[in-house]
This record gives C-alpha cells, sequence and structure tokens, in this order.
C-alpha cells in the first residue's frame, strides 16, 4: 500500500469579542463543498504555520494579525482516502479588521456549543472539544 500524502493545513478560531468563532463556508466546486470550517488553508513550502495564517486571513476574510496573535491550541490528524491531513489549529482574538467574505464564501459567528449544529469536515471535529473547553 503507497505512503498516503501528507498535507498540513493550518487553521484558525477567529473569536470576536462575545467569544464567538468565525466558520467559513467551503464554496460549491470545492471538495467538501457546503461544510464549514475554521478559516485557513494549506502550508505552502517555505512557510510557518503562522505566516500561511497571517496569508490566508488577509486573503479569504480580509483580517490582519501577526504571529504572536496566534496560539497554537491543537492539533487535527485525519486520514483521507487519498491523502493524510495534519492541521494544527491557533486562536485568534486580536486583529485588525472586520472579516468579511473575500471569495464569496459565506461566514458565520458561532458560539462553541453550536459548533455542532454545523457540518464541518471529519478532521475539523475533533478540535471542537478543545474550543468548548476553552471557552
Ligand atoms: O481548503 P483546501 O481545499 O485547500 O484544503 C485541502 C483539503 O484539506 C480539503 O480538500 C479538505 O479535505 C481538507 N481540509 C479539512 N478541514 C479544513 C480545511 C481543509 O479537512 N478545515
Amino acid at each position: 500500500m503507497p505512503t498516503p500524502r501528507l498535507l498540513l493545513v493550518a487553521a484558525c478560531a477567529l473569536l470576536d469579542a462575545d467569544d464567538r468563532i468565525l466558520l467559513t463556508q467551503r464554496p460549491p466546486g470545492k471538495s467538501l463543498a457546503g461544510l464549514w470550517e475554521f478559516p485557513g488553508g494549506k502550508v505552502e513550502a517555505g512557510e510557518t504555520p503562522e505566516e500561511t495564517l497571517i496569508r490566508e486571513l488577509r486573503e479569504e476574510i480580509g483580517v490582519e494579525t501577526k504571529a504572536d496573535c496566534l496560539a497554537p491550541l491543537a492539533f487535527a490528524s485525519h486520514g483521507y482516502d487519498d491523502f493524510h491531513l495534519l492541521m494544527p489549529l491557533y486562536v485568534c482574538r486580536r486583529y485588525e479588521g472586520i472579516p468579511r467574505s473575500m471569495e464569496g464564501q459565506a461566514l458565520k459567528w458561532v458560539r462553541a456549543g453550536a459548533l455542532r449544529d454545523h457540518p464541518m469536515p471529519p478532521a475539523d471535529l475533533p478540535l471542537i472539544p478543545f474550543l468548548t473547553d476553552l471557552l
């Protein structure tokens, strides 16, 4: 059996002043379309996960943050059919700008206790208890 391709994706629980978490919806045409996820994306060659998140938060939702505003919280490891996903989850409370949809995707602020009401990719589900414990 071939070794599965390893994919590193960085994800961020962006919090508002009421400790609600921002979810973004995967758009039609993408894998796992319609599912809700924490903003973030693939860690490109030469990037740290923090650099990825700074870039992705700017590109996806138009907010600016810094590496020292990103606190690592948990790590997801999930085997999909064609690759294995490793995904650190960071928490970010300090950023500039009001999150807005830069790529046409739906955005939603959700309380930690309501995350389970939103269908999410299987890799993201084990991260939820870390957020309910924290918040
Ligand atoms: O977002 P992107 O399509 O670049 O992510 C690559 C893959 O990582 C997705 O196809 C999906 O299977 C997985 N993923 C995930 N949970 C996320 C983000 C991505 O399972 N929050």
